[in-house]
């Protein structure tokens, strides 16, 4: 539909289509747009438990008696028209692709995802698939874990405080994944960071480590001497001016290397959770599915990068909605 929404069946997906069932594929404000309002009309909202916190830590509260929390990996029949199954998808925490089946017909959209640790959904009938970065000038030869690397490496050169700005839920996921990197110590967060990461922690209760909320008196001694600090991306622009310390901008839009020095203090790292040019290509050639879509109310590439599957991959692609 021209709104974002993606609807099949009684089924509308990360958009308001006006049918029974609503998914949300994860808590990005372009996938769970109109949610109050399909809230108001849905019979179910479907989502993940990790969506469903992201989006309390938003103060995005779905109605507990309309939330249907489907984990990823699991499948459900809607009625004996629809079932709808989630895949785990990377991109930020509790993120799924979804397939659906009714009539022997499969339906599959990815939703935003990082071909990298995907499940790539297999041979349905129509593949909807996010082409974010669907030109051939989007192409990174580097990958996330070089960028964190690049990361660590400021944070250990730094004398003084370390700003790390980034989307809600893409932070989340950056933290999980320096926790695994080895990086041990303890975070401050600004409030809405802090909240969806502490409700994240109740289902993912050993990954992010030990966190503060800014302005608290543990945050505060903190500040006294070197510690990582998380915020939103808008803040980049707006304070790194003014607050002491380095500052890190995570921008997937940024193609020159992993990290850009921007100004003596301030940097953009080239952290992406959405897959290249390349592996949106991958991910269509590994499904073989018989006909794609690309949705194009998400990206502005998506009837090129349709001409380029129908080209490369003799599949036949249609960007919509048109
Ligand atoms: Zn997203």
């Amino acid at each position: 539909m021209k709104n974002g929404a993606i609807v099949f069946g009684n089924v509308s997906i990360d958009g308001c289509g006006n049918k029974e069932y609503r998914v949300v594929t994860h808590a990005h404000a372009d996938h769970y747009k109109h949610i109050l309002t399909s809230s108001k009309n849905a019979k179910k909202i479907i989502a993940t438990p990790e969506t469903f916190a992201i989006l309390d830590g938003l103060g995005i509260v779905v109605p507990y008696n309309k939330r249907y929390e489907l984990s990823t990996g699991r499948k459900i029949e809607l009625n004996d028209m629809v079932s709808i199954e989630f895949l785990k998808s990377e991109h930020i925490p509790g993120s799924v692709s979804t397939v659906l089946t009714a009539n022997e017909m499969t339906v599959g959209y990815t939703g935003d995802f990082k071909f990298e640790g995907t499940e790539v959904i297999s041979k349905p009938d129509i593949l909807i698939i996010d082409a974010t970065y669907g030109s051939p000038n989007h192409i990174r030869s580097w990958t996330n874990m070089d960028v964190l690397n690049e990361i660590l490496a400021l944070y250990n050169e730094s004398e003084n405080r370390v700003w790390l700005y980034g989307y809600y839920g893409k932070i989340q996921g950056v933290l999980l994944k320096l926790r695994e990197l080895g990086f041990n110590e303890p975070v401050v967060m600004t409030s809405k960071m802090y909240r969806i990461t502490r409700n994240l922690s109740k289902i993912i209760p050993d990954g992010f480590g030990e966190y503060f909320l800014l302005g608290t008196r543990e945050a505060k001694d903190l500040l006294r001497s070197k510690v990582l600090v998380m915020d939103h991306a808008t803040s980049f622009y707006r304070y790194r001016n003014t607050r002491i310390g380095m500052h890190i901008l995570l921008n997937g839009w940024e193609f020159r290397k992993p990290v850009v020095q921007v100004d003596q203090k301030s940097f953009i790292a080239s952290y992406s959770d959405h897959s290249d040019y390349l592996g949106t290509l991958r991910y269509v050639e590994e499904s073989k599915p018989k006909m794609v879509v690309v949705d194009s109310s998400r990206s502005e590439y998506a009837g090129f990068f349709a001409y380029i599957v129908r080209r490369k991959l003799g599949i036949d692609a249609i960007a919509m909605p048109l």
